[in-house]
């Protein structure tokens, strides 16, 4: 099988943001795969289209794990400088510490805990490193100096700013969200008259003086705007240039395209930051983009509770059904549905893991090798999971059909990547699942135990046609019947 394996790891494609197209992965250096995803700003509960990227991402470095690469996982925690967009308002942890009448520092915590317990709860893998602004305040700092030097930033009454007139003169700007800088800002909605230009984004904010979050720097005291923070963080860990860089769609414009224009500035260079940026599509709550405001916040743990009974299993398939590109809708209707897509594959697996063959049989009805590049050529297409799981579902019909029929190597190849696919790549919990799967099955177990007496009586009585019949398929289901013992 290392043949497979081997060949598969060279044909992977994604699709750049950046280029608008598919591209050859290939790493900058052999072997290795650095990854930045934005993490979350920790002042709420995240919700559902949040989960949708850190799931994506999991399958993502599962993936690149599996290939046999080493990967740098990098992905931050916001705790400081999400202002709201026209940037009068205040930084958004600040803001609810004064909304839930406790300390800044306890609202990070708190929905830093609530952010990692749910995250494990969904059994993603933890990044390699998971840095959090507040701890990188003198790296930020230091990036600002350079951009300052460079006049590529000005200085109005303690608070810095980016100028974008005079970066667009030098590096291209837009290339990102593929679009022209006027149109980027439509209107002023991010004005601020301290600013030379609408356009502008904000780098240091000098803090009032009921500020809370606030540091030294030579500019006097104040605090990081978010954009910096994910530059200088980066850097730090992957590098000025690395493989990938990733978040939600939603991140594309203001924040990417402002730490590409910050990093570009530093290195001098139209190509510094990732190489290959990826992003996942938004999630809508019955064909509408969750909001707050919009009163269809939802939240994972409601979800899981109301749909699931507990099984994180069920809400990770429906993310991973719809290819991370295209917008998902939830409704609960097709959230039913792809339950009772997933509890299909996982009975297959509880068959295939539970099953011995007997028999070296000669069929030619399935190629298991074929299957497998099937499977890995819809990984290889930009992470086509949709595609890989409609494989899945191909073994799984023929698992329960005729796993009899299928000879013993092929068996055991398909159990194999079977459990490859499902548990290590696409991280399905396994405990979780077949917990799920066996209380559903549970009055499945009666029938059988029952069937299996009524056979007893039936060999007793000379019976043999149906005895043998019902024996085979019981063994098509995976429970074989040893007569021996049963005498
Ligand atoms: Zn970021």
């Amino acid at each position: 099988m290392k043949n497979i394996f081997i060949r598969r790891k060279h044909i992977l494609k994604i699709y750049n943001s950046l280029k608008k197209k598919k591209e050859l992965f290939s790493p900058l250096h052999k072997n290795y795969v650095g990854i930045y995803v934005c993490g979350p700003t920790v002042y709420d509960y995240l919700h559902l289209g949040n989960y949708r990227t850190f799931i994506i991402f999991d399958v993502i470095v599962r993936y690149f794990i599996h290939l046999g690469y080493k990967v740098r996982y990098v992905r931050n925690i916001t705790d400081v400088g999400h202002l709201e967009n026209n940037e009068f308002e205040e930084d958004k942890i600040l803001k609810k510490s004064i909304i839930e009448g406790i300390e800044p520092m306890e609202i990070v915590n708190k929905y830093t805990t609530s952010f990692h317990n749910s995250l494990n709860f969904l059994n993603l893998l933890n990044p390699n490193i998971e840095p959090i602004a507040t701890g990188h305040i003198i790296e930020q700092i230091d990036m600002i100096k350079k951009l300052v030097k460079k006049k590529l930033a000005y200085i109005v009454n303690g608070s810095i700013y980016f100028d974008i007139n005079k970066y667009i003169k030098l590096y291209n700007y837009g290339v990102l969200s593929n679009n022209k800088i006027d149109n980027l800002y439509t209107s002023d909605t991010f004005y601020n008259k301290e600013k030379k230009n609408s356009k502008d984004f904000c780098l240091w904010k000098k803090a009032n003086y009921n500020h809370i979050m606030n540091w030294t720097s030579p500019w006097g005291k104040g605090f990081p705007g978010w954009h910096i923070e994910c530059t200088a963080m980066s850097i730090k860990y992957l590098g000025s240039y690395f493989d990938i860089h990733g978040g939600g769609i939603d991140l594309k414009f203001p924040h990417h395209e402002c730490e590409l224009a910050q990093s570009n500035s530093i290195y001098n260079t139209n190509n510094s930051s990732a190489r290959y940026w990826m992003h996942s599509n938004m999630l809508t709550i019955d064909g509408y983009k969750m909001s707050k405001s919009k009163g269809n916040f939802l939240k994972l743990q409601d979800i899981i509770k109301e749909y699931t009974n507990n099984c994180s299993n069920i809400f990770k398939f429906f993310i991973l059904k719809s290819h991370y590109r295209s917008i998902i809708n939830f409704s609960k209707i097709d959230f039913k549905k792809s339950e009772k897509s997933y509890l299909n594959i996982i009975r297959s697996l509880e068959i295939l893991n539970n099953f011995t063959p007997t028999k070296n049989t000669q069929d030619n009805f399935f190629n298991t090798n074929d299957w497998i590049i099937k499977c890995y050529k819809s990984i290889n297409d930009d992470f086509n999971i949709p595609l890989l799981i409609s494989n899945l579902f191909e073994a799984s019909n023929l698992i329960k059909r005729s796993l009899l029929k299928i000879n013993k190597d092929n068996f055991f190849l398909l159990k194999k990547y079977m459990n490859y696919f499902f548990f290590d790549i696409l991280g399905f919990k396994k405990d979780n699942s077949l917990k799920r799967s066996n209380n559903k099955s549970k009055k499945l177990d009666i029938i059988i135990k029952k069937l299996i007496i009524i056979r007893k009586e039936m060999r007793k009585n000379k019976e043999w046609y149906y005895s043998d019949k019902i024996r085979k398929e019981l063994l098509n289901i995976g429970i074989n019947i040893n007569d021996d013992k049963l005498q």
